[in-house]
Parts: structure tokens; C-alpha cells; sequence
């Protein structure tokens, strides 16, 4: 049974390994609502770019892939764990997008106001039909900033990057946590440290450190949040 939320559009940013996709998709689905996870479309122009060999540091030709890259995200086609199939001009890229290579180049791609320009209508038009979790980094602050809730996930950068080790462990790909912890912190140094869209919580966020906090207890916090009548404002 779907639970119901007065809120039609609900942001969720935050940085790598925050916990905003998974609690993301599980809120979602808790409210029977779209779930769109925006940092699969940077991966996405990062993965074609890296395949056909355009140097991640050619702006002007990252930005005309980007423009002309054509981008769906369906419910999952292949029943492997995956939460939602990716096609990037009809190839199936949905795990191609999760490979290091990508984590090491997204946050160059995502930094090119080019880019951000292409992807952006396309996030817009999903949140326009209303009923959408839409998680990224730049949800609540620049795509949607009349977004009715807005969550900001947070939680050390160790603990962030012991959640990447454990989920890249899990997929098959070991490698040493220094490795991921570096990726993860340069991740958050790019992300933050942009001049377009650079990560931050709105003004108007309610921000959650899940540090301590099991991936259980953060999903019933967030629904208890997505699922309660609003505090009226006592601004005069
Ligand atoms: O969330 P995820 O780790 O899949 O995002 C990959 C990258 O895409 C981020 O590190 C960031 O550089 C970029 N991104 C972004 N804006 C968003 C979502 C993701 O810049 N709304």
C-alpha cells in the first residue's frame, strides 16, 4: 500500500555516498512515485565520452555530446538488481555508468555549464508531471527550487566511503579503501568547489547527518518527513 505525502515534488541532494539514491528510490516507491536519479545522466555523457575516445578535457566537444547524447531512464528491463534501466542512444549502460573510470571523470564532466544546460529541461519536464523523488546535487538549489520538500543527506567523508568500498565490493569490484576514499574526496572537492550548480544544501533544506544512522533509519525518517502535514510558516 502507497502511503500519502502532501508534498507533489520532493528534492533529495547530497554528496557521494550520503545514502540519496537508495533512500531516494525506497521513498519513491513508499509513496508510488517517480524516482529520478539526475546523476545517472552525468554519468551517462562521461561513459560515451570515455567509449569513443573525446578527451574529458575538451569542453566545447563534451558539451556537443552531451547536446546531442539522447538519455532514457525506464523502469528495469533485466530483473539483476539494478533499480531502473539506462539507454544512452538505445545502448544499455546501466552498470557501464557505476565503473571507476566514470567515478573518476563525472565530476569534470558535471562542471561544464554546457553540460548542465543540456541536461537540465529534461529534469525539469519529469518534475512538471509531479509525484517525483528527484536526487542529485543541485536538485533543491538550482533545478528545482520551488521544490515542496527539500532533504539534504550528509555523513563523514569516512563513513561515505566505506558505503562506496562495501557497494563496489558487493558488485565484484575490490579495491583498496584508500583508493575509494580518494575518489570520494576529489568527488567532493569538485562537486562543491564549481563555479555552476556547485553542491550545497538550500536555504530552505532539512538536512540530515546519517552518519550514525542505519540506511533503515534513515528511509523511516525520510518518510515520516515526506509523509507529515507541514509546520505553517510563523513568519509574519
Ligand atoms: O549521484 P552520483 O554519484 O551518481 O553523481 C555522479 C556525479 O554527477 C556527481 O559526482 C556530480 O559531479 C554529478 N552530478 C551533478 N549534479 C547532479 C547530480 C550529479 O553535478 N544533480
Amino acid at each position: 500500500m502507497t502511503e500519502r505525502s502532501p508534498y507533489s515534488t520532493i528534492a533529495i541532494d547530497g554528496p557521494a555516498g550520503s545514502g540519496k539514491s537508495t533512500v531516494g528510490a525506497a521513498l519513491a516507491q513508499r509513496l508510488g512515485y517517480t524516482y529520478f536519479d539526475t546523476g545517472v545522466m552525468y554519468r551517462a555523457v562521461t561513459d560515451a565520452a570515455l567509449k569513443r575516445g573525446i578527451p574529458i578535457r575538451d569542453e566545447a566537444a563534451i558539451t556537443r555530446l552531451a547536446e546531442d547524447l539522447h538519455i532514457d531512464v525506464l523502469p528495469p528491463t533485466v530483473a539483476d538488481g539494478r533499480q531502473y534501466t539506462v539507454l544512452a542512444d538505445g545502448e544499455d549502460v546501466t552498470w557501464a555508468i557505476r565503473r571507476p573510470e566514470v567515478n573518476a571523470n563525472v565530476s569534470v564532466v558535471s562542471q561544464y555549464p554546457g553540460v548542465r544546460r543540456a541536461m537540465m529541461p529534461q529534469q525539469r519536464r519529469i518534475a512538471e508531471r509531479g509525484g517525483v523523488v528527484m536526487v542529485g546535487r543541485d536538485i533543491g538549489t538550482v533545478v528545482l527550487p520551488d521544490a515542496d520538500l527539500k532533504i539534504y543527506l550528509d555523513a563523514t567523508l569516512e563513513e561515505r566511503a566505506q558505503r562506496r568500498w562495501r557497494e563496489e565490493r558487493a558488485r565484484g569490484q575490490e579495491r583498496p579503501f584508500d583508493q575509494v576514499l580518494a575518489d570520494v574526496r576529489s568527488r567532493d572537492e569538485l562537486d562543491s568547489r564549481r563555479a555552476v550548480a556547485p553542491l550545497r544544501p538550500a536555504d530552505d533544506a532539512i538536512i540530515l547527518d546519517t552518519t550514525h544512522m542505519t540506511e533503515e533509519e534513515v528511509i523511516e525518517r525520510v518518510v515520516a518527513l515526506a509523509t507529515s502535514t507541514p509546520v505553517p510558516s510563523t513568519a509574519a
